[in-house]
């Protein structure tokens, strides 16, 4: 069956939504369509000064991750997180007018923007002789490690992966074209942390991610095992004993998790469970579904609050992957309602739901399918931040100045 959607445009929605804030509402278009970069627009991209894409875990909507600018700010301060997308997807084009950067959509600028500043270490190597850039990537706020970025759900016994996830033939890429390692040495890792660090007062939190790991006794034991390493390697760069970092991993059982709070720094925890509906997880997520189920992933999302404390929890989902079809959603309202509300049980037990625009990449099994309407996602950001309001949540550690990828905790600053 097809999903009816709203078909309503950028000015239709800004005048139907006329509290949502214009720059969040042009974040999330610019984010649903992708943009184009145009050849004056990449004359303005100076790689000695600007910082170029090529070190995320995944990949874009074109298959292109070299060559151009990794992302952009916009005037409130806030980033702009793009896919670049090929120009039958309509996207918005990136130009340039008079030297300056103007986001464009019908030959009209509408929005300046500015490319983000290269990080002072990018150029450097560790003496591994590994690029810092692949060691630990940055956005303008915070620092990203992705310590392992493969994901065992991919693997013959994995179970399928996640359909919109194209982790891996963007590491395959990565490794070919920026000769991106797989697995990070602990030294490595110190050795970019520090010369990131004589930046000072430019982060103000470290991310760590990567690919699921089955592996182990139990499984996800060889991923906690991993990211404690990892996380203790980070930890020795400063003196508190806990400090601002996210970790967004698989979604451990409960003694696993109590394992990584208590001998390293981390400070907040992200469980994925990607799309809130069970029937649409399964079907989306068939390697989630095999090796942990939806149901168990709420309890461990449960038990994490219990481990890390109330506003330390949340979980991601890819926003409009309920829309992907097959679905058993007729409308963007019905996947809205069954959203909200499972996203409100969540919330209800110390959960944080955020969700980022979902991308077709091509990379993955969904490329060219189509995400969900502006209003959608208007409505679902809203949605997302007035239950963390009426249930007293706070996202700091995954908002506006952390991440910048999620428009419902971009609202965190305004409602
Ligand atoms: S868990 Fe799913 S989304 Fe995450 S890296 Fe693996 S396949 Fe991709």
């Amino acid at each position: 069956m097809s999903v009816q959607r709203s078909e309503l445009t950028f000015d239709e929605v800004a005048a139907k939504y006329p509290d949502f804030p214009r720059l969040p509402l042009l974040k999330i278009d610019i984010q649903r369509r992708g943009v184009l970069y145009s050849d004056a627009a990449l004359e303005l991209f100076d790689p000695a000064v600007h910082q170029g894409g090529g070190t995320h875990i995944f990949g874009n909507r074109d298959g292109k991750i070299t060559g151009r600018p990794e992302g952009m700010w916009l005037r409130d301060g806030t980033s702009l997180v793009v896919t670049t997308a090929p120009i039958e997807q309509n996207p918005y084009i990136i130009d340039a007018i008079d030297g300056k950067l103007y986001v464009a959509d019908q030959g009209k600028p509408i929005e300046e923007v500015f490319y983000w500043e290269k990080p002072d270490y990018y150029d450097k190597k560790t003496s591994g002789g590994i690029a810092m850039q692949n060691v630990i990537s940055a956005r303008p706020q915070r620092l990203s490690l992705s310590p392992y970025r493969y994901c065992w759900f991919w693997s013959d016994e994995g179970g399928g992966g996640c359909k919109f996830c194209d982790i891996v033939s963007n590491l395959k890429q990565a490794k070919n074209e920026v000769a991106m390692p797989t697995k990070l040495d602990l030294t490595d890792i110190r050795e970019t942390l520090n010369e990131a660090l004589k930046e000072r007062g430019r982060y103000t939190a470290i991310c760590v991610t990567g690919g699921s790991d089955i592996r182990g006794e139990t499984p996800f034991d060889s991923e906690a095992d991993y990211y404690i390493e990892a996380l203790r390697a980070v930890g020795e760069s400063f003196s508190a004993p806990k400090i601002p970092i996210q970790l967004i991993c698989t979604a451990m059982k409960k003694d696993q998790l109590q394992r990584i709070y208590d001998n390293t720094p981390v400070s907040s925890v992200t469980m994925d469970i990607e799309t809130l509906d069970e029937e649409q997880f399964n079907r989306v997520c068939p390697g989630k579904a095999k090796w942990i189920g939806y149901k168990e992933m709420k309890r461990r999302l449960f038990d994490a609050v219990e481990v890390f404390g109330e506003n330390r929890v949340n979980t991601g989902t890819v926003g409009g992957v309920e829309l992907a079809e097959p679905t058993r959603f007729r409308s963007e309202d019905e996947a809205l309602e069954r959203y909200l509300s499972e996203a409100d049980d969540l919330a209800a037990h110390g959960v944080s739901a955020i969700h980022c625009v979902w991308n077709p990449n091509q990379g993955s099994a969904f490329a060219g399918r189509r995400n969900g309407s502006l209003e959608y996602y208007v409505r679902l950001a809203q949605g997302l931040q007035e239950i963390r309001r009426r249930h007293n949540l706070l996202i700091d550690f995954d908002d506006y100045r952390r991440c910048g990828n999620h428009p419902d905790t971009d609202l965190a600053r305004v409602f």
